[in-house]
């Protein structure tokens, strides 16, 4: 059982340590200066684009990689300069790295053996990990003859073999195809409902994020975005960045500008005559002419009617995918992506008429990206 935190860690490949914090080389990091705290027994997902630190970030937690500057700690142990066989970690790849002349029974008990473990304690360790991983028809068998998903099935069984305090998965389902990835998934839920170990699991699948983590930390250019429950990164993001990220179809971000009408304020869009009211919330911190990102997901716009009169918009994109509609339309220079249940059929140039959820539309700040609350 283990808490993890870190504190203001930074990685520079082939960084010399002088020189580190001139202010032009910042953006030379592979991790940026991050720091959270992983509470016992937490699984964290960390989400974010290929390139990002998320794997640097994993391998400094694991030891396989220097800490350019900042504190690693396990429980209120500095571990900064602990050997990696000394953190009681688990560690499972995306390329499995299964011993290919041993069976799976003698690759699970490897590290075991190493350490001088008895006979009767391997197996028993085996005899629990087997079934927790769906493993035990396979034990005899030789990495070779095994499938993709069953050797990861091993490698993450490997992983917690020693009952680790803390487990790291970096990728381990990206090899898998989709319904393999699906199931393993629910696996190592399953499994880490079991063994309650603090786990991390890195990832770019933000499917695989949001469904297996406690909580999420999304990473860009080596620096922590957001951390939140799956809901609060998706409900409530920070900024543009995390808006877009989260979401399949993503968000809609659109360019607007706001102008007084009525009395009151309405979002407009160049090139277009759509005109989307602005939510009251927000009445006092905008102005006419103010210019913002207007955040709006394609579940929160709705096709209100099929050629009627009034601000119209034209139908661009029209896919049934069977238990949804995926529709877009145009406004401006800009495609809105909307999703939708409803069973009516469009085509390509039919006019229609948008309306906005407007109390679950963001703003963003366009210089910064930054979230405009109301
Ligand atoms: P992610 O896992 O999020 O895709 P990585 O942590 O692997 O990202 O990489 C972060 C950055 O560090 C990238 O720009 C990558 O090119 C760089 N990087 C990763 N490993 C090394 C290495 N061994 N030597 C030099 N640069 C590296
Ligand atoms: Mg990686």
């Amino acid at each position: 059982m283990a808490q993890l935190i870190l504190n203001q860690v930074y990685k520079k490949y082939d960084g010399k340590k002088k020189k580190l914090f001139k202010k032009q080389e910042k953006n030379n990091f592979a991790v940026n200066g991050i720091s959270y705290t992983c509470n016992d027994g937490e699984f964290i997902g960390i989400l974010g684009p290929s390139g990002c630190g998320k794997s640097t970030t994993l391998r400094m937690i694991a030891g396989l990689e220097k800490i350019t500057a900042g504190e690693i700690y396990i429980g209120d142990m500095l571990i900064n300069d602990l050997e990696p066989k000394d953190r009681n970690i688990g560690l499972a790849f995306e390329d499995y790295a299964l011993y290919p002349p041993l069976t799976v029974r003698e690759n699970l008990a490897f590290n075991m053996r190493a350490k001088k473990k008895a006979q009767n304690e391997i197996d028993e360790a085996i005899a629990y990990v087997a079934p927790l991983m769906k493993i035990d028809d396979l034990l005899e068998m030789k990495p070779s003859a095994l499938s993709g998903g069953q050797k990861q099935r091993v490698n993450i069984a490997r992983a917690i073999v020693r009952r680790p305090g803390l487990l790291l998965l970096d990728e381990p389902l990206s090899h898998l195809d989709g319904k393999m990835r699906q199931q393993l998934r629910q696996e190592i839920r399953r499994m880490h409902h079991e063994i309650h170990c603090t786990a991390i699991i890195v990832t770019h699948d933000q499917m695989e994020a949001m469904s297996l983590a406690d909580r999420i930390i999304i990473m860009k250019d080596g620096m922590i975005q957001q951390i939140g429950t799956p809901l609060e990164v998706y409900d409530d993001p920070v900024n543009e960045f995390v808006a877009g990220f989260i979401g399949e179809p993503p968000m809609n971000l659109l360019h607007a500008k706001i102008v007084n009408k009525n009395g009151g304020f309405v979002f407009t869009f160049a090139g277009s005559e759509l005109e989307v009211q602005v939510p009251k919330k927000y009445g006092k911190i905008v102005c006419g002419g103010m210019e913002v990102i207007l955040g709006v997901r394609p579940t929160d716009v709705m096709i209100t009617k099929k050629s009627a009169a009034g601000t119209q918009v034209r139908i661009a994109v029209y896919e049934n995918l069977g238990d949804e509609r995926r529709i877009a339309v145009r406004v401006g220079a800009s495609l809105v992506s909307i999703t939708t249940v409803d069973d009516v059929f469009y085509s390509v140039g039919d006019k229609v008429q948008l309306a906005f959820h407007e109390e679950r539309t963001h703003l963003f700040d366009p210089a910064t990206g930054n979230r405009i609350r109301g």
